[in-house]
């Protein structure tokens, strides 16, 4: 895992402010990406200035199954951490 400091946002749905990103892999985000909020685990998307917004209609049709699939699994890590179920 790899945590990559970003500029500080506000998650759209909980305004939490988050000014990191962490991922499984070495990854830096880069707008475009998809990420799940790590205080209410909704899914959310980098725009311009790596603002994050709540994924779109478009955004679903745009992304592909794959990496919903890899959102899903995040999502689920994020929602197992906040139950404290770790390595569940
Ligand atoms: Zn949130």
């Amino acid at each position: 895992m790899k945590t990559t400091k970003t500029i500080t946002t506000r998650c759209p749905s909980c305004y939490s402010k988050l000014d990191a990103a962490t991922s499984m892999g070495d990854f830096k985000p880069n707008v475009g990406d998809c990420s799940v909020c790590i205080v209410c685990s909704e899914l959310l998307r980098y725009r311009e200035g790596l603002k994050l917004e709540k994924l779109t209609k478009q955004d679903w049709e745009e992304i592909g199954d794959d990496t919903i699939t890899e959102l899903r699994k995040a999502q689920n890590v994020v929602i197992n951490i906040k139950k404290g179920n770790h390595g569940n």
